[in-house]
């Protein structure tokens, strides 16, 4: 695959989301996305990351406010065109069980009138999948395979935006690992700018550039690893950063 260009800048302006009468699921998020960024959304359950993060691809519409890729307001794009564009990976990734992988694969590219061919093969080495996989279905595959093959299916249309919602969730400790380490080596291969969702403080501290703490809709923190590792970013980050500087001081205490 070619060396391409960074991917796109993302925007927030002003975006609030309200989903009935009470506080708003997003409130007021202004904030820039430099291209090629590998950004983590880190809070507790409830605290609007999904949310924020489908504002993006517009599977949720602000109540106000707007939201840009490279200066360009979403809400001019179709839905489908926009989404056909950004890649986006989820948890238990959703993939048709009665399609084999090489069908779940190639189907984004299908439905853009486009043929697979050895684009298919290609992606699948791409993520690290073996070849013998391509005939299997979906219920075949081990957890970590199946999120490989939704990385696939992501890349398929050759996005240059990656958002990804608490990717690895469902997955042991070892193949969370693994598939993190691949996906940040695909962040860097393929330039791309990647938003990943988790409420993982370690996730976020190992594979992103920049961390975004978010508490009750709005961006409490915006730090590096650096920096966040150093004290910055206020309370309710620092209660995040506690949880893994805790374990690796346990660690450390029982390796001694
Ligand atoms: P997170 O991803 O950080 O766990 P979400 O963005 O999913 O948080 O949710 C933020 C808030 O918005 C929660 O209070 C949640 O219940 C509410 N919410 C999310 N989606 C919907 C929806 N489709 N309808 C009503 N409320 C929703
Ligand atoms: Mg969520």
């Amino acid at each position: 695959m070619p060396v391409e260009s960074l991917g796109p800048a993302v925007g927030f302006h002003d975006v609030t989301k309200r989903f009935g009468a009470g506080a708003p699921a997003v409130d007021g998020v202004s904030l820039s996305i430099e291209p090629g960024s590998f950004v983590a959304l880190v809070g507790t359950s409830g605290s609007g990351k999904s949310t924020l993060l489908k504002t993006i691809n517009r599977l949720v519409e602000p109540t106000s406010g707007h939201v840009t890729i490279n200066g360009e307001d979403v809400s001019r794009a179709s839905p489908p065109a926009l989404r056909r564009s950004i890649g986006y990976v989820f948890q238990n990734v959703g993939l048709f069980p009665h399609l084999s992988v090489a069908e779940n694969i190639a189907l984004p590219l299908r439905l853009s009138g486009q043929r697979a061919g050895s684009r298919v093969n290609e992606l699948l080495d791409l993520v690290e999948l073996p070849l013998n996989v391509l005939s299997r279905l979906p219920s075949e595959l081990s957890g970590g395979q199946r999120q490989r093959v939704g990385v696939a299916r992501a890349l398929a249309g050759g996005p240059r935006l990656m958002l990804m919602d608490e990717p690895f969730g469902a997955l042991d400790p070892v193949t969370r690992a693994s598939l993190g380490e691949a996906v940040q080596a695909l962040h860097q291969r393929l330039r791309l700018t990647t938003v990943m969702v988790t409420h993982d403080m370690t996730e976020a501290l190992l594979f992103a550039d920049r961390i975004l703490v978010m508490r009750e809709g709005r961006i409490v923190a915006d730090e590096t690893p650096a920096t966040l590792l150093a004290g910055a970013g206020g309370e309710a980050a620092q209660a995040l950063v506690a949880v893994p500087r805790r374990q690796a001081q346990q660690l450390a205490t029982l390796s001694r």
